[in-house]
């Protein structure tokens, strides 16, 4: 196995963010490595191209910065891993498939993890991805021990994983299991159920809508994983260590990391429950859910759940270069959900009124080749200052291009779902990318996006 050049600085996880002390999280032991109709743990790895330059602090906060994607900027002090060194993918190489056992030691524990290394260091640094898809970084001084398996890994069976899931969190938590989720809940079984059924409609709607568009999406490998916690201090004790000091102000989110949906119960909510503090049966979720107050926590739900199915179904790979106005333009046009349709997902691509009044706001004020400045890099969504601005912009550009592009659309959707993980676009080659497949003319683009928006309605 060939190494890369060194890990210039330190990273770390958050203790909480790990597994209980020796918990050992395996995967399965068979070598069958694919899937009917979907893309294997080893089919995921990116194949071709074996090296990765991160070059400065800025392509590492978009590898682990994009934890969750409100508003906030996410925690840059913690949680990160820092590497500014030349990496080495071990694409397709049969170090690639292996499975490893690591051996660490952290805070005076020793803990054990098993996974596929996706990223080696020269300084002994590892990237692992565990069978449950969560992303552990461990410093050389941390390793104690490696041991190489013959065995390719699979992923987890749905009551394995369930399993791991019960001894890592609290007394009290359940699973709720459905088609495509694990949901895994301390509030009442009726919230958890109602999340399933609203998760399993986003689930089929998202995956229905690309196949009319032409894009087949795949089966996710294995169960995607939602916790619904009771109320929001429990939450926000939970997701504190991903989410910093934004964690009072965000509602729910979908961390790359874990690779999990983390939410409370909204029935709890000052705004959802109106004066009567109550939560009930489904009938009574539905109905404090539907008032207007709460459009916009559900609205947040069915967004990050709609990231967690695009970076599990093969519309985005975890790690690579997704741009932001993209992936994020893309959840909010998602995120208008009719909880009255119980089988259906009609409120897909709804306009989006709240977007369109901060998107038509802001015109005035809209510099020139304002589409350009999107496109070549994330720094305006990810700038509190800027971002709901931007967000706004996202929505309408993905919109715009989604009805009046859509061929084109479908098409850029793809190349970007085939980049590698860790391969970093410049900003001029995210706009020659776009160019190639929308046109050379952005000035031309912008007058018909400026046009075709002011007629929406
Ligand atoms: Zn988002």
């Amino acid at each position: 196995m060939e190494r890369c050049p060194g890990l210039a600085r330190r990273y770390w996880f958050p203790s909480s963010a790990l597994g209980p002390v020796s918990a050992k999280l395996c995967f399965a032991s068979e070598t069958k490595t694919a899937r009917a109709k979907g893309k294997s743990f080893e089919a995921e790895l990116p194949g071709g191209r074996s090296q990765a330059e991160l070059g400065n602090e800025s392509k590492v906060r978009e590898l682990f910065g994009r934890e969750h994607c409100s508003v906030f900027s996410p925690p840059l002090t913690h949680g990160l891993l820092l590497l500014l060194a030349v990496v080495l993918l071990l694409s397709g190489s049969r170090d690639a498939l292996a499975i490893e056992q690591v051996e660490f030691t952290r805070d005076g524990r020793t803990l054990r993890v098993e996974g596929r290394v996706r990223v080696e260091a020269t300084d002994g640094g590892l990237l692992l991805e565990s069978a449950d898809g969560t992303l552990w970084t461990l410093q050389p001084d941390e390793i104690r021990q490696r041991t190489r398996d013959s065995r390719l890994p699979r992923p987890l069976t749905k009551e394995a994983i369930e399993a791991h899931l019960l001894e890592q969190l609290p007394v009290g938590f359940k699973v709720h299991r459905t088609k495509h989720y694990l949901v895994c809940y301390n509030t009442s079984y009726d919230y958890a159920k109602w999340c399933g059924s609203l998760l399993e409609r986003l689930y089929r709607a998202f995956t229905n809508y690309w196949i009319r568009q032409g894009f087949e999406l795949y089966e996710s490998s294995g169960p995607l994983v939602v916790m619904v916690f009771a109320d929001a201090s429990s939450y926000r004790a939970y997701g504190k260590d991903d989410l910093g000091s934004a964690a009072n102000q965000i509602i729910g989110y979908y961390s790359l990391r874990t690779n999990r949906v983390s939410m409370y119960d909204l029935t709890g909510s000052e705004s959802s429950r109106g004066s009567k503090n109550q939560r009930g049966s489904a009938a009574e979720i539905n109905r404090l859910l539907s008032r207007s107050a709460a459009i916009p926590l559900v609205a947040t739900i069915v967004h990050e759940a709609t990231h967690q199915i695009a970076f599990n179904c093969g519309l985005h790979a975890r790690y690579a270069d997704v741009p932001l106005w993209l992936s994020e333009g893309l959840a909010v046009y998602f995120e208008t959900p009719d909880l009255k349709s119980k089988k259906g997902w009609r409120g897909i691509g709804a306009v989006n009124r709240p977007r369109l009044a901060t998107f038509r706001a802001n015109l005035a004020t809209r510099p020139a080749g304002s589409i350009e400045i999107l496109l070549a890099d994330d720094r305006r969504l990810r700038d509190p200052q800027t971002a709901a601005v931007a967000y706004a912009e996202a929505w309408a550009l993905n919109y715009f291009l989604i009805r009046h592009r859509p061929k084109e659309y479908t098409a850029y959707l793809k190349m970007v779902s085939e980049k590698e993980p860790l391969i970093w676009n410049t900003p001029e080659e995210r706009i020659e990318e776009f160019k190639q497949i929308f046109g050379n003319d952005l000035d031309q683009l912008e007058s018909e996006f400026l046009r075709y928006m002011r007629k929406v309605q």
